[in-house]
């Protein structure tokens, strides 16, 4: 570590990964592996991401339970969940290489639970063909963020916590450092690098509801759109169906899938189990799109609970198989809403979870659209297009955390370091700063508060031209306002000045949005148009782009990438049927390895 400046610390790595979840730390180690030295930062502590909040599990065609799984299979889900606008060469190595993925997540000490017979076990989950979720318990996310974690540790990687970078520095085209602050004294830092690897996660914090913390306000979307990267269908935002309700205090709380993939019921007001009417075939496994605006319609047709929701009843399985298999939500609903789910059922509604959309990567390396800049996990888009099925985040981050770190490790053995700019760096500084001075009136929480309630309203589960566009204005208004934030105090721990800093990364992602739902004239997964209830066939074929023409949001369209034959043949066989539920086979385990 080198102090250059007495304005800010300057640090110097060969590959600079941002953000410490399941995609940044196996980044992190790939990169490492390739001879690089590694730095990580993140806005919280370490092992504190997302990633440890994920409970379901991990989707990965091991063919522990149902046998008749296979890479194929899984990549068919994934594509036909996604409405066919993912990319498919990521669908593909996603649903290839998941399984390796998560045998090597065991040898860096993951215990997954067990079938009889020792193999990993595997859950069901909606619209997933076979029982697929390789999981432990409903705290999936804890065993990798831990085993990951430890992996860092004993290779030496530095992490620097508490650090929430604001700005992408560039040499010409070329990304070759990032600027932001220490969240505890205010002190600012630079990084000069040779690589970055985004993986700062989604942008859930933009709406009101939402099962995301306060770490989902899409910084690295925000930094890579400012410095030129290209942002890829960012109208697909993913309703959970089932988030908590009541009391307000928990309203968007996740509700695990797990719960229905444990054979949990969704039941009106009335008792009626709803999804036998909506989806016949996968009741409440279907997609949770489908799921979702299930729910919605009882509440719109008056058969909603008390506090605008469903109940999910998991009553039937019997307290001891609750408390195995669901301990989080056991205690979690007991802890929280003093509901005992062993006898009561829980009240759910939709809720914000995850971004589809984010920074366009090529499949094979992360790489985005600019030199030096890679992507890997919720912050990069194209696997998943309209939606995403339940687990298949947690294999994205190490499928594609695993090929950015690589191919960063790669690229930084030929690239020099290269020049750090002052002038962006003071840019940056002014731009930090001028909350904390000047006459301005605004408070950066309220104008964050108005943002999150315009995008439920305008731009939630149910979207239609009009209240899109009245939110389009919203926006645009919150951007001056934006400029006139002033914040009280000093840099030392200040959590105002932090939001005001969050405040334009969340106002260009949620303007990216809105532009690109009014444009999309149709319905299509996540995508929810009540004036175009149907699908486009032209616009099935287009992903839209959000870009940054001189400091303004514009769109553009790209024809979806045209799947090759061999592909595009398994989408004219009907989908398999899972196999009708069987116990865990038994004979002695054949660990399948799907070659990468
Ligand atoms: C409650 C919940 C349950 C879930 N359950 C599942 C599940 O069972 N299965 C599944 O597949 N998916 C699940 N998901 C989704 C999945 O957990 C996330 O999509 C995934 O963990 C995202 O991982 P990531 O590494 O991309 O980002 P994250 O885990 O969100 O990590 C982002 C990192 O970036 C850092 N960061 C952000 N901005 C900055 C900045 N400006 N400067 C520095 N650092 C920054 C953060 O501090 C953090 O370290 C769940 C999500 C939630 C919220």
């Amino acid at each position: 570590m080198d102090l250059l400046s007495e304005d800010f610390q300057s640090l110097t790595t060969d590959v600079l990964v941002i953000g410490a979840g399941g995609a940044g730390l196996r980044a992190a180690i790939e990169a490492a592996a390739a001879g690089a030295r590694v730095d990580i930062v993140c806005k919280s502590l370490l092992g504190k991401a997302h990633t440890v909040m994920a409970e379901g599990g991990i989707a990965a065609a091991l063919g522990n339970v149902d046998a008749e799984d296979n890479w194929q299979v899984h990549f068919q889900d994934t594509m036909r969940g996604g409405q066919l606008i993912n990319n498919w060469r990521m669908a593909e190595l996603h649903a290839r290489e998941s399984p390796d993925r998560v045998y090597e997540l065991e040898t860096y000490g993951a215990i997954f639970d067990r079938t009889p017979d020792g193999r990993i076990l595997q859950r069901a989950f909606g619209a997933h063909t076979y029982r697929r979720l390789c999981h432990v318990g409903d705290r999936t996310g804890l065993e990798m963020i831990r085993s990951l974690q430890d992996r860092v540790v004993q290779l030496g990687i530095e992490v620097h916590m508490e650090v929430t970078l604001t700005r992408l520095l560039k040499d010409g085209d070329r990304v070759v450092g990032a600027f932001g602050y220490n969240r505890v004294d205010g002190r600012f830092v630079a990084f000069r690098c040779k690589a970055i690897i985004m993986a700062t996660g989604g942008w859930g914090r933009i709406f009101k509801v939402t099962s995301n913390s306060w770490e989902g306000t899409g910084d690295g979307v925000a930094m890579g759109f400012d410095a030129g990267a290209e942002v890829l269908d960012p109208e697909m935002v993913q309703f959970h169906p089932t988030g908590m309700v009541w009391p307000p205090g928990v309203r968007g709380i996740l509700v695990t899938e797990a719960v229905r993939g444990e054979g949990g019921y969704l039941k009106n007001r009335d008792g009626k189990r709803f999804m036998l009417d909506y989806d016949p075939k996968k009741k409440e496994l279907s997609s949770r799109d489908v799921v979702a605006r299930s729910i919605y319609k009882e509440v719109e047709a008056g058969r909603g609970t008390e506090h605008g929701g469903a109940n999910l009843d998991v009553t039937h399985l019997g307290a001891e198989k609750i408390k195995k298999k669901l301990p989080s939500m056991y205690e979690q609903f007991l802890r929280l809403a003093d509901v005992d789910i062993t006898k009561e059922p829980m009240e759910v509604a939709p809720t914000i979870h995850y971004a589809m959309g984010g920074l366009r990567v090529e499949a094979e390396t992360g790489a985005t659209t600019l030199p030096g800049l890679y992507a890997a996990g919720e912050v990069a888009a194209g696997l998943h297009g309209a939606n995403r099925l339940g687990g298949n985040s947690l294999s994205d981050l190490l499928v594609f955390g695993r090929r950015a770190g690589a191919a960063a490790g790669a690229y930084q053995r030929e690239a020099g370091l290269g020049r750090l700019d002052e002038s962006q760096i003071a840019e940056e500084q002014e731009t930090l700063l001028r909350p904390l001075g000047g006459n301005g009136n605004e408070n950066p929480y309220l104008l964050q508060q108005q943002l999150q309630q315009s995008m439920q309203d305008g731009a939630g589960l149910a979207r239609e031209e009009k209240g899109l566009k009245a939110c389009l204005d919203e926006i645009l208004e919150l951007r001056q306002r934006a400029r006139r934030v002033r914040v009280p105090g000093s840099r030392r721990y200040n959590p105002g000045w932090h939001t005001a800093r969050d405040l334009p990364f969340m106002l260009t992602i949620a303007e990216a949005i809105v532009r690109a739902a009014i444009e999309r004239r149709e319905s299509r997964g996540a995508h929810w148009r009540l004036d175009y209830l149907e699908k486009d066939e032209a616009l099935g074929r287009l992903n839209f782009i959000a870009y940054n023409d001189g400091g303004q949001v514009k769109l553009k369209q790209r024809p979806v990438p045209e799947m090759p034959p061999e592909l595009a043949k398994l989408f004219q066989e009907p989908t398999p049927s899972p196999a009708p539920p069987k116990p865990p086979a038994t004979r002695p385990p054949s660990p399948k390895r799907v070659p990468a």
